[in-house]
């Protein structure tokens, strides 16, 4: 009896010792921010096409202007592969040309800019 509480004391100290040893060696995830779950591929650029869809829009006046859309290399690379389907179609309804930059350094962050043509 005394020896399996003296074991039980023991875990829960060693335990202790591994987290605080864990806090100290690391820093958040800045991805998820500790939650450990990203937004999909899929997600992700279905927000980014909401947010095309809205720039081309109010900046109808505008005509002629490319679409440039920097976002992580993780992402640019589904857009090369299971997204490029969903990514032509929009290029087609917007009759726009939209470039995709492999250079956000966020995995979920993006940034969405009009090219070319008049000034906005
Ligand atoms: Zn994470």
């Amino acid at each position: 009896m005394l020896e399996i509480s003296e074991l039980g004391l023991v875990e829960m100290t060693r335990k202790r010792v591994r987290q605080d040893l864990r806090a100290l060696l690391s820093a958040p995830c800045p991805t998820c921010k500790g939650s450990g779950v990203t937004k999909s591929d899929a997600t992700l650029a279905t927000e980014i096409f909401r947010v095309v869809r809205a720039k081309v829009r109010s900046a109808e006046d505008a005509n002629g202007r490319d679409v440039v859309v920097r976002v992580h290399p993780d992402l640019a690379r589904y857009f090369e592969g299971d997204g490029q389907e969903a990514l032509e179609r929009l290029t087609r309804a917007l009759e726009r040309k939209i470039t995709i930059q492999p250079n956000h350094a966020d995995r979920e962050g993006y940034e969405v800019k009009l090219r070319g043509g008049a000034p906005q």
